[in-house]
């Protein structure tokens, strides 16, 4: 089976399938495991999410996040620190609140709180511009690359294959099934490729003439020195 994208999606999709007996599993990365945009992500972790996919998907994450360690041997740098979003307007409120409903429905932490009550969890916050703010004690940060590591370790140890360097130039499909990729590095038979191309997963998806709904769109990373009081 081939896992193209060696990011954390390809590396916990190979790690599962490993786990649940699988074998011949193979993760093809056309650069190194998780230089895509697992390498730019800040680490976020929250449940506070606004679609039931998404909230499901999250919760799940923050169970494996917390045995991480016993289960991958990794410290993902989980800290449960809690997430706050700042709410400056009534319509951004009404929104807020709509979300709130869909996920206590799933047993998420999170609430409304006051002004005053995010300035006591964050001193260096100015509220005097806030209306209120969204607190979720449960959500918090934690390393993607320790993550992605953690799963890639793992993966190997149960028998998949990772490799680096070798990029997926064709997917070889006959009689509305699929039989393998091309790559790089020469040919894999397969009745199975995971599309885990991230960014890239239309491009990929094409390349077997599926249209795959991701439009990436690029985004920013500013760098700051440490603020002391945070
Ligand atoms: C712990 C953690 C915290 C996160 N926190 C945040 C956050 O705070 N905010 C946020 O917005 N997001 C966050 N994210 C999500 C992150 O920004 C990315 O959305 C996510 O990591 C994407 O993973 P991916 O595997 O889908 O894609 P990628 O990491 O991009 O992996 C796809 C891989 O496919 C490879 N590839 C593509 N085409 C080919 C090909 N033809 N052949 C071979 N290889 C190919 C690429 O080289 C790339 O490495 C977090 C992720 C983690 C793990």
């Amino acid at each position: 089976m081939v896992i193209i994208g060696g990011g954390v999606v390809g590396c916990s999709i190979a790690y599962n399938l490993a786990r649940r007996g699988q074998r011949d599993v193979v993760v093809l990365e056309r650069e190194t495991v998780g230089s895509g945009t697992t390498s730019k992500a800040a680490g976020g972790i929250r449940a506070q999410f606004p679609t039931e996919t998404e909230i499901r998907f999250s919760l799940e994450s923050l169970r494996v996040l917390k045995n991480f360690t016993e289960e991958f041997g990794v410290d993902p740098g989980f800290k449960q620190i809690g997430y706050l979003f700042l709410v400056s307007d009534e319509k951004a409120l009404r929104g807020f609140e709509t979300r709130i409903a869909l996920q206590k429905r799933f047993g998420v932490d999170v609430r409304v709180i006051t002004p005053k009550d995010a300035h006591a969890i964050v001193p260096a916050l100015r509220v005097d511009d806030l209306i209120a703010a969204v607190w979720g004690p449960q959500d918090g940060l934690a390393g993607p690359a320790e993550v992605t590591q953690g799963f890639a370790k793992r993966a190997r140890e149960l028998g998949a294959g990772i490799v680096e360097g070798v990029e997926v130039t064709a997917i070889d499909v006959a009689g509305g099934k699929v039989r393998g990729v091309r790559t790089t590095q020469g040919e894999i038979a397969s009745p199975v490729v995971v599309n885990a191309a991230g960014p890239t997963a239309a491009r990929v998806g094409r390349l077997a003439g599926v249209s795959v709904a991701v439009f990436p769109r690029r985004r920013h990373i500013f760098f700051t020195e440490p603020f002391p009081e945070l």
